[in-house]
């Protein structure tokens, strides 16, 4: 094994837990380290509620109630958490733009 593979898989896996919301840094030297049972975890590893949450905002399934930030359907006119009237989106609202 050559120290480019270790770096490459190593960055591979921090590319994937960065995609999951999970912190790259950590996950590259995780990787470095012992790369097989970190690429199989990172693999399995879960996105973070963060990384899910940017996600339905992002596709415009969900919006944050302007009043208490919980997700709520994008067609929702009241929020399920707190109750509030939320009105209809009718445009105004889009989704934030995606940094990538
Ligand atoms: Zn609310």
């Amino acid at each position: 094994m050559t120290l480019l593979f270790w770096l490459l898989v190593a960055g591979l896996v921090a590319y994937l837990a960065g995609r999951k919301g999970r912190r790259a840094w950590v996950w590259f030297l995780y990787g470095f380290a012992i790369w097989p049972l970190a690429l199989v975890h990172v693999l399995l590893a879960r996105p973070s509620h963060e990384a899910l949450r940017a996600r339905l905002v992002a596709s415009g399934a969900q919006r944050p109630c302007p009043h208490c930030q919980e997700l709520v359907r994008s067609d929702a006119t009241a929020c399920p958490h707190c109750g509030r009237d939320i009105g209809p989106t009718d445009g105004a609202w889009s989704p934030a733009p995606h940094d990538g």
